[in-house]
């Protein structure tokens, strides 16, 4: 981790806080960068389209894609406001991505965010066939946790997105 990540991180959460604060809308940010350079910055757009794998790395991997014209994004950097679930790390395994980079981890939220009881998806990573693939948490965490309801938060059922 280091300057650099921290500058693509701040897009990252300038990107998740540009449709409001809201923590009920799962306000993720998430950057592609590739040679210094971004190919793509998304938020999630799972509400708005509606579209439930319209997540912001989702989005970002589609952009990124679509904008170089290539399947393939070896070398790049995907950057996330919080730590991926299930279906973006796996994206990101498919998309040959070299690196994934992630603000707040599973512990700094509440369990809303996430998919599963106890799938972490860090092991997704390390069980790919592809070791040219690495995942980094923690940049920037405090400001990304702070995006996201905390994990004591009591909340309503009708607003935990994953029930
Ligand atoms: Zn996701």
């Amino acid at each position: 981790m280091n300057e650099d990540d921290e500058r693509w991180m701040r897009r990252a959460i300038e990107i998740a806080r540009s449709k409001g604060s809201d923590p009920s809308t799962s306000p993720l940010g998430s950057v592609i960068v590739l040679d210094g350079r971004e190919i793509a910055g998304e938020r999630n757009q799972t509400q708005e389209l509606p579209d439930a794998t319209a997540h912001a790395e989702m989005m970002a991997i589609r952009r990124a894609c679509e904008d170089t014209g290539e399947l393939e994004l070896r070398g790049a950097t995907l950057y996330s406001t919080l730590q991926p679930c299930g279906m973006c790390t796996m994206a990101s395994i498919w998309s040959k991505v070299g690196r994934v980079v992630y603000g707040a981890g599973r512990e700094d939220v509440h369990p809303m965010y996430f998919e599963a009881r106890h799938v972490d998806t860090l092991s997704f990573i390390a069980d790919a066939y592809r070791d040219d693939i690495v995942i980094e948490g923690g940049c920037l965490r405090e400001e990304c946790a702070g995006l996201y309801y905390p994990p004591d938060a009591d909340l309503p059922r009708d607003e935990q997105a994953n029930l």
